[in-house]
């Protein structure tokens, strides 16, 4: 009598082979799956749309542990692939918001002991980077790290005090 073809497999092997197959039919039909889901919520009504979210909400409120432990002990187990894939992300796209862009100005001003007084850093970066022209010599300002009209803002070194938003030649001779 010829043997089934799964005679060998015990139940729970069998759902760990199946388990194996959807796996492998998901990693190459990703584009069609993505596709299949993203046709479906858009045929939902706004209703619908809205009690979609709050199931995902309450999904991801009541499962934030076993997530967590999810996530740290994939990252334990894939050191390398974790750490490149921080530095890609901090790379190619955190570094190119407004936020991390912020910061990283906010940063080196506070470095250097400037001192913005009463205002929060959030409105000096605002009236700064909405200056258009040095408030000196009249050029039109440049944003980045190169280049004599690029934008800075003058501070006195002594007291920390901020005085003007310049070009970067100007800030130089006042010093
Ligand atoms: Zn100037």
């Amino acid at each position: 009598m010829p043997r089934g073809r799964f005679s060998k497999l015990t139940v729970e092997e069998r759902k760990e082979r199946k388990r194996e197959q959807d796996k492998r039919y998901r990693a190459a039909n990703i584009e069609k799956i993505k596709a299949k889901q993203r046709a479906s919520y858009a045929a939902l009504s706004e209703e619908e749309k809205e009690q979609r979210k709050s199931d995902m909400r309450e999904y991801a409120n009541a499962n934030v542990e076993a997530a967590t432990q999810r996530k740290s002990d994939w990252v334990a187990a894939n050191l390398d692939r974790s750490r490149e894939y921080q530095a890609t992300y901090s790379r190619e796209i955190y570094s190119k918001t407004d936020g991390a862009k912020k910061s990283s100005r906010v940063c080196a001003w506070k470095r250097t002991g400037m001192d913005p007084g009463s205002l929060t850093w959030d409105e000096v970066y605002t009236i700064v980077y909405s200056t258009t022209h040095c408030e000196e010599c009249e050029i039109e300002l440049v944003h980045g790290r190169y280049g004599a009209n690029r934008l800075t803002l003058d501070h006195d070194h002594e007291t920390g005090a901020m005085r003007n938003v310049l070009c970067h030649k100007c800030n130089v001779r006042r010093g």
